[in-house]
């Protein structure tokens, strides 16, 4: 078993896995209307892949027989301006996300509790993953400038993304 703080920290966490590919699929669907079919697929295949992170969490907790605590998925909140304004939102998301994480490895550290830790490193490599691919889309967005060619462009080579 897990310790109770890092049991429920890991809870916590589940949630906002599941709340990210909550966020990832509101911004889709809102894209797709617009007509940004290519944004909208890329930011429906990272919402899959937030729940994946969700699941991957659950497993862990499982497997440590510790406790799932579902928690309510708050409604996600974002204000469209452009399309860059999307991935900005994202972009601090992200980043508050690799903080919770930092903040588990950090609890684990002081717990000593080793298995944590090693499990957790998958998911600090994958923040930094994460943010990355994010911010490489806004200096493209921000580079090209958010005119109807460069949109069109980008919503092709984004959309191209595999699963
Ligand atoms: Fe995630
Ligand atoms: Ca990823």
């Amino acid at each position: 078993m897990v310790s109770e703080k890092i049991n429920e920290i890991i809870n916590e966490q589940i949630n906002k896995e599941f709340y990210s590919g909550y966020l990832y699929l509101s911004m889709s669907a809102h894209l797709h209307e617009l007509g940004l079919f290519g944004f909208s697929k890329w930011l429906k295949i990272q919402a899959k892949e937030e729940v994946e992170h969700g699941l991957k969490l659950l497993d862990y907790l499982l497997e440590r027989n510790s406790y799932v605590t579902l928690k309510q998925i708050r409604t996600p909140d974002f204000e469209f301006k452009d399309v860059k304004s999307v991935f900005e939102t994202l972009y601090s998301h992200e980043k508050c996300i690799t903080n919770a994480v930092m903040n588990i490895a950090k609890l684990a550290e002081e717990e000593c509790d080793r298995k944590t830790l090693t499990f957790i490193e998958w998911f600090i490599e994958e923040q930094v993953e994460e943010e990355q691919q994010v911010k490489d889309i806004i200096k493209r967005l921000e580079l090209f400038g958010e005119n109807t060619a460069s949109l069109y462009l980008m919503d092709k080579e984004l959309g191209s993304r595999e699963e």
